[in-house]
């Protein structure tokens, strides 16, 4: 967990372009960006995985969900897609839960 990535953007040891930070969740641009516009959004707990969340945790990924929709109107995106990849299989490299928000119009 100390050699989380995203733990350390969190506690500001390593830069990201931050887009949007209150007490539980942090959003900032991603760094290999696959759309024009593409944002992560990250719970400020370190959960590895929607695979590994608890019951507990469902507020925080509906706060992620909710964040998204708002930087989403922000920035007037029509459309968009929002994407957990879930586990290696899934395509998941960094093991901290975010939300990929990703749309071609900014
Ligand atoms: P995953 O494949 O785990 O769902 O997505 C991880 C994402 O994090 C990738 O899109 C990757 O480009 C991005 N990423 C990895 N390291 C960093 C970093 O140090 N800073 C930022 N801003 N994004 C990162
Ligand atoms: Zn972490």
């Amino acid at each position: 967990m100390s050699e989380c990535i995203f733990c350390k953007i969190i506690k500001k040891e390593l830069k990201a372009d931050i887009v949007f930070e209150d007490e539980s969740i942090i959003a900032f641009n991603d760094i290999n960006p696959k759309a024009p516009v593409h944002i992560l959004i990250v719970p400020k707990k370190h959960i590895e995985s929607i695979i590994k969340m608890k019951e507990s945790d469902k507020e925080i990924i509906a706060e992620l969900i909710w964040r998204a929709k708002e930087l989403a109107e922000e920035r007037g995106l029509e459309g968009y897609k929002l994407v957990f990849n879930c586990g290696k299989k899934g395509g998941q490299e960094i093991d901290h839960i975010h939300l990929h928000l990703l749309a071609n119009n900014s």
